[in-house]
């Protein structure tokens, strides 16, 4: 006879384990299986190993979607305080490191104990080393075929995340249930992801690799004001990851590399205070030196004394500098990239409880569905949210 469960999730991460505990906490009985070693694999590589669990400023504008509508009723039930509560409840150490974004002091592994103790005490159950060979839809409920045996289930949740990292166990299984029951998928791609360069562009990068500054970045309807850092195989920090999510093969990405300034104006007043300085030398104050000779030779642009500059030569610098045109050659895919743009289209699926509209009993939560947060903690925060949505009703 197949175990009978009240709930089934399948994925241990992010939005397993909240609506795990969620769903535990109204008495249903809730078993959680997840084909990894360990659970929460990324919450505990996330944030460069503190986690930025949420965000102080969370909207619905921070998120992605086909419908950008689809986020807002989850956010505002389960919001950026309400997971702040519980991490204080569980008196974890954290602050906020930049732009509303909130890490742990410590590890992130205090993010999933907390996630642990939660579904502890709503005696949510837990298997790792599990796979899913098969779900079969009953008249009312499931019946899925695990590797430790079948499991009869009246609400199946499928939690299994996006396709980035496919090293930690980010598989294609989410996309292949909602296949199963005819959901349409908005196309995926890597998102929150560094940029590739040819190998031309790479060497006359030369020195830079390791170099930052604080650009904006703009591509398409997308402009983030962000740091920049130059890598040996292209471009990556905040800026460049935030953009990558609006970039397309083939499009040029302009970067401001003197935001908040206009850079002529800024020129002149250096030229009238000092003559005889040259153009290298006033940019010295803005990036270092090698940037500084990094973006004169890309851009053409001569350093000589500033008294030596008119009004229309400074103009052009200033433009030339403050839209610098970069075609990247691609992108580092889904090997390296934070988050999945698209997913089981959010129209099958009903925005107060996460259940398909189709097929009741079937949910989708998290970074499965076509819901894509930028950089900041937002991705978590709809993990938590949508997690906590469906938890209220499975
Ligand atoms: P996941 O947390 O990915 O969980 C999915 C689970 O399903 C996994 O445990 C996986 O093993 C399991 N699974 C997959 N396929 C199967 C299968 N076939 N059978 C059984 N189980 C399966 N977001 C932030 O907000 N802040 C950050 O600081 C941050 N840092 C990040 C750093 C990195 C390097 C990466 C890759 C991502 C980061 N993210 C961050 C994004 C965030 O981790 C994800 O958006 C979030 O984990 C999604 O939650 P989820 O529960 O939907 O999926």
């Amino acid at each position: 006879l197949p175990e009978r469960v009240d709930v089934l999730i399948v994925g241990a991460g992010a939005a397993g384990l909240m609506c795990a505990a969620t769903a535990g906490n109204r008495g249903r009985s809730v078993l959680v299986l997840d084909h990894a070693n360990k659970v929460g694999k990324k919450i505990l590589m996330s944030g460069g190993g503190r986690c930025n669990f949420t965000n102080l400023y969370t909207a619905p504008e921070n998120f992605y979607s086909e419908n950008p509508h689809f986020c807002k009723s989850a956010l505002a039930r389960f919001t950026q305080w309400d997971f702040i509560a519980l991490v204080e409840k569980h008196g974890i150490p954290y602050h906020e490191k930049t732009l509303g974004q909130l890490f742990c002091d410590n590890k992130s592994k205090d993010i999933v104990d907390l996630l642990l103790a939660e579904c502890r005490a709503a005696k949510a159950q837990i298997r790792t080393r599990c796979s899913i060979r098969n779900i079969e839809p009953l008249e009312k409920g499931f019946i899925v075929d695990t590797s430790l045996g079948p499991v009869f289930c009246e609400s199946l949740v499928i939690a299994t995340g996006g396709l980035s990292i496919p090293t930690m166990g980010a598989t294609g299984f989410g996309y292949d249930v909602a296949r199963q029951f005819g959901l349409n998928i908005i196309p995926t791609r890597a998102a929150l992801v560094p940029f590739t360069q040819h190998r031309r562009q790479l060497e006359r990068q030369g020195e830079l690799p390791g170099s930052a500054l604080e650009v904006t970045a703009s591509c398409g309807e997308g402009s983030f004001s962000e740091q920049m850092l130059f890598t040996h195989r292209g471009l990556s920090g905040p800026a460049v990851l935030q953009i990558s999510s609006h970039w397309r093969e083939g499009q040029a990405v302009s970067f401001d590399l003197a935001p908040g300034r206009d850079l002529a104006e800024w020129l002149r007043e250096r030229r009238e205070q000092n003559p005889d300085s040259h153009l290298h030398s006033a940019l010295a104050e803005i990036w270092s030196k090698k940037l500084v000779q990094y973006f004169l030779q890309r851009q053409g642009v001569e350093s000589r004394a500033l008294k030596q500059y008119g009004e229309k030569a400074l103009a052009g610098i200033g433009q030339k500098l403050q839209t610098w045109q970069l075609l990247p050659a691609g992108t580092e895919g889904y090997r390296t990239a934070e988050v999945t743009l698209g997913g089981v289209d959010t129209d099958e699926i009903s925005s107060r409880t996460m259940e398909c509209k189709a097929q009741s009993g079937l949910y989708f939560i998290g970074e499965v569905l076509d819901v894509t947060g930028w950089l900041g903690g937002y991705n978590f925060q709809w993990a938590w949210a949508s997690g906590h949505a469906a938890g209220e009703v499975a």
